[in-house]
């Protein structure tokens, strides 16, 4: 059979590795960094991937990682609470962390090659699939998006996730292993913010009267898991936008606020492991492999996209958010409808 390449080894990347070593396909994989190592996410797993991870067996040993199941949500602005919700389906939440030294893991025993540090192109070639990440964007439509994330301890909360709406974005706090509670944050602003390294616990902690900061208060922080990322591109993209064969954020980002950007990631990696396969054993043309990967993406995000971004505006923009509250509290099963929507 022959060998697929795969840049870059977060969730997209490691799961098609995972999910062609098992059809005996060689992978080798490029890493640019090493593992393990903190990103910035929510680390809130929720969709359709939580299937792919049964079906692959890896649940259970996520668990034994010290997972953690989060079956409600709390949304809230300024000093009050706006929602307690129960989700339809419970989500998985563990750090990044261990996430992917795990999945590295699994992808080196079932007989994958990975090189870290290294740092290879991103043009698009046969046998090679682009699974590198977010494509970074300066300004958008005049906004510069910037996410900060870190750990904590000491933090009690009254739902396995809480949303905390701000003017400046949002603050999203989730229980994770080890007692910890992963506090990360999506942020816009129309200038560039200076000293995000120094200045990151204010902007996590939020307005002084706020219910965020009243839980974060006490909050004793681990430095060292402090991460921030910017020029975030949120807008969807399709595979027509794109040269070569991509997954995950390199394919198109999801709005954070969906907690789906993993699933995702997760998804696309499994779309992609049958014509990739095919591609391997000879069965089928390069080029018609990454149209047919192309065409599945597209189909099987296109309508959550367009949801997420609506619901996004939700969170962050005046008027959509008067609407998107009154339809929350007036429509029985509005919010369950979103959160269906989004995945
Ligand atoms: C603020 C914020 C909060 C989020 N919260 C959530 C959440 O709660 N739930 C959720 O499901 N999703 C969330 N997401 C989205 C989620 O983190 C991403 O969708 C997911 O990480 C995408 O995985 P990926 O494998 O495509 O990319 P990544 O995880 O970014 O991995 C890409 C990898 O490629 C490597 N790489 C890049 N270029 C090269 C190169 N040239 N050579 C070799 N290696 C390379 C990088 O080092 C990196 O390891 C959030 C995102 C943000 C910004």
């Amino acid at each position: 059979m022959k060998a697929i390449t795969i840049v870059g080894g977060g969730l997209a990347g490691l799961t098609l590795g995972l999910l062609l070593r098992r059809k005996e396909v060689p992978v080798k994989l490029y890493e640019a960094g090493s593992y393990p190592r903190h990103r910035v996410c929510g680390e809130y797993l929720s969709g359709r991937a939580l299937r792919i991870l049964d079906s692959l067996g890896l649940r259970s040993k996520l668990r034994s990682l010290g997972a953690v199941e989060s079956r409600d949500l709390v949304i809230a602005r300024g000093p009050s609470t706006l929602l307690l919700h129960r989700l339809p389906q419970p989500a998985l939440c563990l750090s990044r962390f261990e996430f992917d030294r795990f999945l590295a893991g699994e992808f080196s025993c079932s007989g994958g090659t990975i090189e870290t540090h290294t740092r290879v192109p991103t043009e698009p070639m046969e046998g090679t699939v682009l699974a590198t990440g977010r494509q970074p964007m300066k300004v958008e439509k005049g906004w510069r998006w910037f996410g900060l994330k870190a750990h904590a301890h000491g933090v009690t909360l009254e739902a396995g996730l809480e949303m905390h709406l701000s003017t400046h974005g949002y603050v999203g706090l989730c229980r994770i292993e080890g007692e910890q509670v992963n506090v990360c944050g999506l942020f816009r602003s129309r200038h560039p913010v200076p000293d995000l390294a120094t200045s990151w616990k204010r902007w996590l902690c939020g307005e002084p009267e706020s219910l965020l900061h009243r839980r974060l208060h006490q909050a004793k922080w681990d430095d060292s898991s402090f991460s921030s990322v910017a020029a975030l591109s949120l807008a969807p993209r399709k595979s027509s936008d794109h040269t070569g064969l991509r997954l995950g954020d390199a394919f198109t980002m999801i709005p954070p606020v969906t907690g789906n950007g993993m699933s995702m990631a997760i998804e696309g990696a499994r779309l992609a492991a049958g014509p990739l396969e095919e591609w391997s054993g000879g069965r089928m043309e390069w080029t018609l492999a990454a149209e047919k990967v192309g065409r599945l993406l597209d189909h099987a995000f296109a309508s959550r996209l367009r949801h997420a971004r609506w619901l996004q505006h939700a969170m962050l923009d005046p008027f959509p958010q008067s609407l998107a509250w009154s339809l929350v509290r007036w429509v029985p099963g509005f919010s369950s409808l979103l959160f269906r929507l989004t995945r």
